[in-house]
Parts: structure tokens; C-alpha cells; sequence
């Protein structure tokens, strides 16, 4: 059934404009907003925290759909569910719930993941972004990079180095806001494709961050980023296979109509040995995607 949604929401309304905004780069608000109120913004959040409660196959099948209409409104929706969402409802408090999950499971507000920076990325143990405790807040200070949905997120789950001695072990995460002194939205990445999904750096100049906004302990950073990026890895996977398929079908379709030398292309034995080897990749991946998503929930 909610693949049927996905398809049909992807299809009637995603496709049609999807080149448009990945020419202008405009964030798709009005479509964003929409898949929220369908419960595809936290897929996998249980109902009271504003999310559909459904498992992470449901969560695959949707992702791929709308991927198949357009990776930027997938990316976007990704970010949300795993990046963000997933790693509040397994390390954040009750009151971290109510008002950071709560708002973006349900649609009502955008979600961001920032780990990676100018110098950091692979080895995000290697990080700079500083955060000093004073008192009852942690004041940060530190660029980030890369931040999908950096420049429209109304919260961040932020990474930052707590004590510079502990290597992995000393670095905290953190929710922060961006309508306090000190969060800057840096530059927009001019990137080659999936454009409508914006990414920025984040610039933090002595950002003071309440002690109440910490996610999980001090020193336990790297573990929760590394525990949301594997969970994040099989909707990375639906991302490639929604794509994967949309290519698919666009080139059997074009090889179809296509006539040269007096046959349509497709009945080439080459072209058709093409589209076999991509049909064989396609299905060998959907099922390495689906069963990891079965085995995820075991
Ligand atoms: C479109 C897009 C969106 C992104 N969104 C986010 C986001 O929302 N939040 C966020 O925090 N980050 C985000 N990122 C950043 C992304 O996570 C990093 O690009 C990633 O961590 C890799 O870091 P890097 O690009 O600095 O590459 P590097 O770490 O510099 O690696 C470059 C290359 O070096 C080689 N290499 C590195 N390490 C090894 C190794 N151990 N063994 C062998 N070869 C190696 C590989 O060839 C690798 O491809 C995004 C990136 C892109 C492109």
C-alpha cells in the first residue's frame, strides 16, 4: 500500500516538476510539505512522536519511489528519516522528543545532519567544530560542511569535539537551532545534480548551546553518528535503486522508439545485452536492499 502511495504521489506530482526545480535549485517546499502530511517524513517513528510507525521496509519502498521520480525530493526525505529523526528516538530525552522529533516526523519542520567539515569527512574523527562547556550551555565555535538541507533547516544534529585529547571519544552531539546568535548559514554547494536538495556549510561563532540540547552523553558523539550512518546506509541504497530503475525504464523506453539501419535499437543484440546487465544489477540490489532492511528490524 505504501509503495502504491509512493508511486502515485511521485508520479502525479514530484515528476512533473522535477527538472524545473533542479535547473532553478529552488527548495520544493510545497511537495516537501506534502509528503510530510503523509507520513513520509518519519516513516519509521512511532506514531506518538508524530511519525507513521511502520518498518523499515515500508521506509525502503517509499524512498525508492519517490527517488524515482526525483533523488532530490529522495534525498531531502532521507535525511530526514535517518539522519535525523533516527538518531533522537534512539539517544535523545523525552523533552528532546516532544520538541525536535516530533515537528519533523510529522512534516511540520526540516531536519539536518552536520558531521562533515572543510578538512573531515571519511575520518570525521578528525573534526575541528569546538564545544566548551560554561556553565549550564556549551558555547561552539567551527565550520561545517556539506549539510543537506543546510540552508532551509529549522534544527541541526551537530557534531563537535568536547575533549580534544579522547580522539573519537571526545566528541559530543548536540540539536542546535538557526534563529540563535552565532548560526550561520555559509555557502550553497553548486552541485552537478539533485540541485532542489540544497547543501551548505554551517559556520558556529560562539553559538551557545543549552546543556538540556546535549544528544546522549558527553564523549558519545562519534557513536551516534556512526550509528545513524549505518541505518542511513540502506535508504542510501533505495536512493541508488530508485534512480537505477528510473534509468532503466527510461532508456528500455527510448530503445523501443528509437530506429537506426532499419530496426529499433533495442533489437540490436548489443543494446539488448545492455539492458539485460542493467535489469540484472537492478534486481540483484533490490533484494540485498530489501533483506537488509527485514534483517534491520531483527
Ligand atoms: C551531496 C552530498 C550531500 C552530503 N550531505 C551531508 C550531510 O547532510 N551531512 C554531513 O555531515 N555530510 C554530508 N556530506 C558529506 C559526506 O558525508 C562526505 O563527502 C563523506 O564523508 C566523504 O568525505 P569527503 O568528501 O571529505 O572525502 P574524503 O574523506 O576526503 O575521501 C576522498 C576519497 O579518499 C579515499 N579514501 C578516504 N578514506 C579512505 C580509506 N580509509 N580507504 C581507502 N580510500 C579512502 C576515497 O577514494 C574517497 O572517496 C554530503 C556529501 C555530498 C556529496
Amino acid at each position: 500500500m505504501i509503495r502504491r502511495e509512493a508511486r502515485r504521489f511521485a508520479q502525479e506530482e514530484i515528476a512533473p516538476i522535477a527538472a524545473e526545480f533542479d535547473e532553478t535549485g529552488d527548495f520544493p517546499s510545497q511537495t516537501i510539505k506534502k509528503m510530510g502530511e503523509m507520513g513520509f517524513m518519519g516513516i519509521e517513528i512511532p506514531e506518538e512522536y508524530g511519525g507513521a510507525g511502520m518498518d523499515t521496509l515500508s521506509y525502503v519502498l517509499a524512498l525508492e519511489e519517490i527517488c524515482k521520480a526525483d533523488a532530490s525530493h529522495g534525498t531531502i526525505m532521507s535525511v530526514n528519516n535517518s539522519l535525523f529523526n533516527f538518531g533522537i528516538l534512539k539517544f535523545g530525552t523525552e523533552a528532546q522528543k516532544q520538541k525536535y522529533l516530533m515537528p519533523v516526523a510529522s512534516g511540520q519542520k526540516i531536519g539536518a545532519y552536520s558531521l562533515t567539515e572543510p578538512m573531515s569527512g571519511s575520518d570525521a574523527a578528525t573534526m575541528r567544530t569546538r564545544a566548551i562547556r560554561e556553565g549550564d550551555q556549551y558555547v561552539i565555535n567551527g565550520r561545517k560542511s556539506w549539510v543537506t538541507s543546510g540552508p532551509v533547516a529549522d534544527f541541526v544534529v551537530l557534531f563537535c569535539i568536547t575533549d580534544p585529547e579522547a580522539g573519537h571519544r571526545g566528541i559530543s552531539a548536540f540539536l542546535v537551532e538557526p534563529n540563535q546568535p552565532g548560526f550561520i548559514r555559509g555557502k550553497k554547494e553548486p552541485k552537478l545534480g539533485i540541485r532542489a536538495s540544497a547543501t551548505s556549510e554551517l559556520i558556529f561563532e560562539d553559538y551557545r548551546c543549552p546543556v538540556e540540547n546535549r544528544l546522549g552523553k558527553e564523549g558519545e558523539g562519534f557513536k551516534i553518528a556512526m550509528t545513524v550512518l549505518d541505518a542511513g546506509r540502506i535508504g542510501i541504497a533505495s536512493q541508488a535503486l530508485g534512480i537505477a530503475e528510473a534509468a532503466y525504464e527510461a532508456s528500455l523506453e527510448y530503445v523501443r522508439q528509437r530506429e537506426a539501419f532499419g530496426q529499433k535499437i533495442g533489437q540490436f543484440q548489443g543494446t539488448a545485452f545492455k539492458l539485460a546487465d542493467m535489469k540484472t544489477r537492478i534486481e540483484a540490489s533490490r533484494l540485498l536492499i530489501y533483506q537488509a532492511a527485514v534483517k534491520k528490524e531483527q
